[in-house]
């Protein structure tokens, strides 16, 4: 049976352009506009991420040694701010890295088994290196 004609009936709605699923894998699937929208989300993130991790820093240090559950929770509160601020920078570092993906024509591709990533998560996360499948590979989001 002859191919072409497959696609008889007009969408009513007009379907944005997908990338072919074998479309070479070179920053010519990713259209300027979204690598833009890309860039200005990661440095937006950079900045809050920067922004939080300064206002840590100049965190009043509040020792209160009234109680053993006191400095208990004292304790407790710097582990957490410790666990954040280590967050914020694993996120500086992976940002920056998106970024540099941008720069080398390779944002959107995951860095594991270099599938495309889905436009989806690339919205949620556009600093994100690896794709679903490799992510949970390595058992993280
Ligand atoms: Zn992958």
């Amino acid at each position: 049976m002859p191919i072409g004609g497959a696609r008889g009936r007009a969408s009513p709605v007009p379907v944005p352009a997908r990338r072919m699923p074998d479309a070479g894998r070179t920053i010519d699937t990713m259209d300027a506009d979204r690598l833009d929208r890309a860039r200005s989300a990661l440095l937006e993130e950079r900045a809050s991420m920067l922004a939080e991790l300064g206002a840590e820093l100049d965190a009043p240090e509040q020792m209160t040694y009234g109680s053993q559950a006191a400095a208990a929770s004292q304790v407790f509160a710097q582990q957490r701010d410790l666990a954040l601020r280590e967050a914020a920078e694993r996120r500086v570092r992976e940002v920056d890295a998106a970024l540099g993906r941008i720069g080398a024509g390779t944002f959107g591709l995951c860095a594991s088994c270099g599938d495309p990533i889905a436009d989806a998560r690339l919205e949620a996360l556009p600093w994100a290196a690896l794709c679903i499948d490799c992510q949970r590979r390595t058992g993280g989001r």
